[in-house]
């Protein structure tokens, strides 16, 4: 992948060459996110966004500590998505009043940490009002709120139709009014809303329409607010290029509608900013997932690289995390760059089941035991939305570098 180079046919990951951080670290598989990438990625982002724009981290995309704390220097704000994250967002030293917390279930205790917090709380239910209510009421804390619309459309890919869904995820668009009315009787601090037309989505097309409708159902919805409208989350949902054939998004288009937006907005809602929130776009390319070969093996013909990883540590790249068709992501040996390749490799992990593969019969240079399998476009959804439990071998390491 061109973001990262070589030399002398070792991927260099934050300067470093892979064998020499694979000794530092002291062992394999391990996850490394690249701070320069990271710092490159936002830099080029701002620039293709209007200035008054708000860049959120969905710091869910990867909540490692050193990474979240590094981008919290960057961004604008943090999005969290659990209690848990909450402490991290928050260890990592970005402000309370650029947190936001969104997800379905909240428990009392955790937004009974949110309001001590003092972070801006998304409601998707009745059911969050009310508890609310009641805990500011018991312990004196200001709420500051902001509605989750579950829009009466989805985010368009291929021409699809468009049309309200059930959902499990904020409230129905039409059930808002009646939301923020209890939410003006609870006397809670109303600050906006927040809506996200969904993930992964590399058609600018479709990003543009799904922010246009986002604003616009705001600007309807925001007559019935108890309070005016401070912030609008737009959302986000940009994807990266993962399998042959995808190219990365065009952010021309997108960045030229949300000016727009901005504009219309200093008119309709003049006290409103426009946020909108990225994990997978921000850190994704970023970062690579790092296995060693342990065997060799042919079988009937094809030949199989069995590594030390697996889909314990990165189930999207054995194709089980969202997939209906199993791709291959981009997949190196790191140590070979450059080398002949031979075709037809799989690379698989320890596990006693087929689906741990990460790669299936692939054009890779040709490997021996202790070579570094490398796979790219890791640093979104990798070790924690991974099954790390699953047959008991030993966790990854994680770095920045
Ligand atoms: C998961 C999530 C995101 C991040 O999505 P990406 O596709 O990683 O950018 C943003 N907002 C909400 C509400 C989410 O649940």
């Amino acid at each position: 992948m061109d973001q990262f180079e070589a030399r002398d046919g070792v991927l260099l990951v934050g300067g470093q060459p892979l064998t020499r951080l694979a000794d530092r670290i002291g062992r394999t598989p391990f996850y490394a996110y690249d701070r320069a990438l990271l710092t490159r990625r936002v830099e080029a982002l701002r620039a293709a966004m209007p200035p008054k724009l708000e860049l959120h981290f969905a710091m869910k995309a990867n909540p490692m500590p050193a990474l979240v704390a590094h981008l919290a220097g960057l961004v604008d704000g943090i999005d969290v998505a659990s209690a848990g994250e909450l402490q991290v967002a928050l260890d990592a030293g970005a402000d309370p009043r650029e947190i936001s917390f969104a997800g379905p279930g909240k428990s009392a205790l955790e937004l009974r940490q949110a309001l001590a917090a003092g972070i801006l709380i998304n409601l998707e239910s009745f059911r969050e009002v009310e508890l609310l209510r009641a805990l500011c009421a018991e312990t004196g804390y200001a709420a500051r709120v902001a509605v989750r619309v579950n829009p009466d459309f989805e985010l368009k890919s291929s021409g699809m139709k468009m049309g309200g869904g059930p959902k499990q995820f904020g409230v129905d668009a039409e059930q808002v009014p009646e939301l923020l009315a209890r939410i003006g009787e609870a006397g809670l601090g109303f600050e906006g809303f927040h809506l996200f037309a969904g993930s992964q989505n590399l058609k600018p097309e479709a990003i543009v329409e799904a922010q246009l409708k986002s604003f616009e159902l705001a600007l309807r919805l925001a007559r019935h607010a108890p309070a005016p409208v401070k912030v609008l989350n737009l959302g986000g949902g940009f994807g990266i290029p993962y399998f042959p054939g995808e190219q990365r998004l065009d952010l021309g288009p997108i960045g030229a509608n949300l000016a727009a937006l901005i504009e219309r907005a200093a008119v309709a809602l003049p006290q409103a900013k426009l946020v909108v929130e990225l994990g997978r776009y921000l850190v994704g390319e970023a970062g690579v997932y790092v296995c060693r070969v342990v065997d060799r093996k042919v079988s009937r013909g094809q030949v199989f690289l069995v590594t030390d990883g697996g889909l314990h540590h990165h189930l999207a790249a054995s194709g089980n995390f969202g997939q209906v068709i199993r791709k291959n992501y981009p997949v190196a040996i790191g140590n070979r760059i450059g080398d002949e390749p031979e075709a037809g490799v799989s690379v698989v992990g320890p596990l006693c089941t087929p689906l741990d593969l990460l790669g299936e019969r692939m054009s890779l240079a040709r490997a021996e035991p202790g070579d570094l399998v490398v796979v790219f476009q890791s640093g979104a959804y990798g070790i924690t939305a991974s099954p790390q439990g699953f047959l008991s071998h030993p966790g990854a390491a994680e770095v920045l570098v």
